[in-house]
């Protein structure tokens, strides 16, 4: 794990720009990146979009207004200190504070890298009665931070209580550790996995770049889907990493191609210090367009946005419904021109 500038320029020669962010004073996402991920980056390249995500740069630390730090507001919709009950039959679970590599990007960065570590026996217990208090919950989002920093027997542990009375719940396991440090995902934990579980677990997965599908990345994930753990992705739409139609789409075909189905593509949240990483939002907004021409229906995510203040996630599609005419639905066709249908 690379975590201090002197190894960090082993390997890359840092721009006057990130090397600003080393100087400067201030609370910080600290630097961390696996020697596996740091390797996918061009060193001769100061634009890399591997590099983007991963290496810190000046620009973090002058947030816009609009920013803060928690724009969803999680710590009001927290139940009990990890727990985030926003929508009635699902809750994310903040496991870990720790990552295998720190996004820049990072939306959660109020809780990442802070003083929250692991979850404890005690708080594992006050979800488990949570749980068992609101049979109305079916999903559970294991999240973080990443809960594959967790040891194999930690989270053993942690499975085993949080089904506890409940055989009918659905779990997402939300890591990004298939992307930034692979080799995490041995057969070790697979195995645990299939011996713990009592229902379904979707591997929840964060690539944002066709370079990322490597074949350890693969892998891992091959890992995980041979064993009947189903992978979905969520991007995140990043200036000067994917916020081209081109790699959006060569994202997204190789991500289908390798058994993980695109699931959202995420308009950036209003975080503090992650204004150079986002893309308007109506600029995503035509991007979504173009890859709806291109991708199959299988292949093409949902964009969304996550409103600020925690007022939920909406759906960002370009309106193909133009209006009514009498009883006429008026379309936009997607090849061109005008079509009706019935509206009733
Ligand atoms: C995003 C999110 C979910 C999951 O939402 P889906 O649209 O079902 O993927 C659940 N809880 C919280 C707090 C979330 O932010
Ligand atoms: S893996 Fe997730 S929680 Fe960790 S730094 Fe990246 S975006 Fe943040």
């Amino acid at each position: 794990m690379i975590k201090s500038i002197e190894e960090l320029e082993k390997f890359i020669e840092l721009s006057s720009g990130e090397r600003q962010w080393f100087e400067a004073q201030g609370e910080k996402l600290p630097l961390l990146v696996s020697r596996y991920y740091l390797a996918l980056i061009d060193p001769s390249d100061p634009l890399d979009p591997i590099r983007r995500q991963v290496i810190p740069s000046i620009e973090e630390l002058t947030p816009s207004p609009e920013e803060g730090r928690d724009p969803l507001a999680e710590v009001v919709h927290s139940v009990l200190p990890r727990l985030i009950h926003r929508y009635k039959n699902r809750v994310a679970l903040l496991v870990s504070d720790t990552c295998a590599t720190y996004c820049r990007h990072c939306f959660r960065r109020r809780f990442t890298a802070t003083e929250d570590k692991i979850i404890s026996p005690a708080e594992i217990d006050g979800v488990r009665v949570y749980l068992k208090e609101h049979p109305e919950i079916k999903e559970i989002l294991l999240t973080g931070g990443d809960p594959l920093t967790l040891s194999d027997q930690r989270l053993e542990q942690l499975f085993k209580r949080l089904y506890g009375e409940r055989n009918d719940l659905t779990v997402r396991l939300c890591t990004r550790i298939p992307v930034t440090y692979p080799q995490r995902i041995t057969s070790k934990l697979i195995a645990m996995l299939k011996k713990v579980r009592r229902g379904p677990i979707y591997l929840m997965t964060q690539f944002n770049h066709p370079r990322e599908l490597t074949k350890e990345s693969i892998g891992a994930i091959n890992l995980f889907v041979d064993n009947g753990f189903p992978a979905l992705n969520q991007a995140v739409l990043l200036r000067g990493v994917n916020d081209s139609v081109e790699v959006l789409e060569e994202l997204m075909n190789s991500l289908l191609f390798n058994r993980i189905k695109p699931y959202y593509l995420f308009q950036g949240d209003l975080v503090e210090g992650t204004g150079h990483l986002r893309v308007p939002l109506k600029e995503g907004l035509i991007l979504e367009k173009e890859l709806r021409k291109r991708l199959s229906g299988l292949a093409m995510p949902t964009y969304a946005v996550d409103l600020p203040g925690g007022a939920g996630k909406v759906v960002l599609t370009y309106n193909y419904l133009t209006g009514f005419n009498e009883n006429v639905a008026i379309f936009e066709a997607p090849q061109g021109g005008q079509v009706g249908y019935p509206s009733g």
